[in-house]
């Protein structure tokens, strides 16, 4: 806005693009995905390690808008990182497509407080399983701001995270408000394995696979 002290809020980012949601509730779903550059955690199996540090790529909120509006107005935003709540414009930008009638998704590694995320934000929260390396961040006073349209999202490599994440899962009581998705870590568990254990301990969990990786490698889409 010239000849004001106008500065429109902006957000250092990773990448923008249109691919099928590849994780819980929403998998399958044509998605316009924001991702957010810098995060707070080094993940031993992270897949998006050019998403890790800050890269300077600054994108204003009206031309997130406008990309968005460009590509169709799909009305599901998934916003994600690295960590996005990190940055303090997220919180607007959720706000804004909130107010365009669309469903966002809020990816996160679940280190840093939901407090100020808004309601309507459907909270897609990591519960860092020791194999990560990360387990010490995990920030349980989080699992308050969780609802059913919620989810708690644990990566799971071995035997060792399934049974840290089955005992995590009953001393939270977990299923009772919200949804758990357990999904292997790609490339190094055998996701039938996975499936088994689930089945064989009857746990009331959602097993997911990364649509992605199966359609698109490490790519996040065509
Ligand atoms: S929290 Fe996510 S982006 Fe950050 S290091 Fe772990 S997997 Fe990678």
């Amino acid at each position: 806005m010239p000849g004001s002290n106008f500065k429109e809020k902006r957000l250092d980012i990773a990448e923008i693009f249109v691919s099928l949601q590849g994780e819980g509730a929403h998998t399958g779903l044509p998605t316009f995905f924001v991702r957010l550059a810098g995060c707070n955690l080094r993940c031993q199996w992270c897949d998006t390690v050019y998403a890790q540090k800050p890269l300077n790529k600054f994108f204003s909120l009206s031309e997130i808008l406008k990309l968005w509006e460009q590509r169709g107005c799909l009305p599901f935003i998934q916003i994600t990182g690295g960590e996005p709540l990190l940055q303090e414009a997220v919180y607007d930008l959720m706000k804004q497509f909130l107010a365009r009638g669309a469903t966002v998704l809020l990816e996160t590694n679940g280190s840093l407080s939901l407090k100020k995320v808004p309601g309507k934000v459907v909270k897609i929260m990591d519960i860092k399983t020791p194999s990560s390396g990360m387990e010490k961040y995990n920030n349980y006073s989080n699992l308050a701001y969780l609802t059913l349209k919620d989810q708690v999202k644990f990566v799971i490599a071995d035997r060792r995270d399934y049974d840290w994440a089955k005992e995590t899962l009953f001393r939270y009581y977990l299923p009772f408000y919200t949804q758990v998705l357990f999904s292997p870590v790609y490339g190094r568990l055998d996701p039938r394995e996975l499936a088994s254990w689930i089945i064989r301990d009857l746990l009331p969990v959602r097993f997911q696979i990364q649509l992605h990786k199966f359609l698109w490698g490490n790519r996040p889409g065509v």
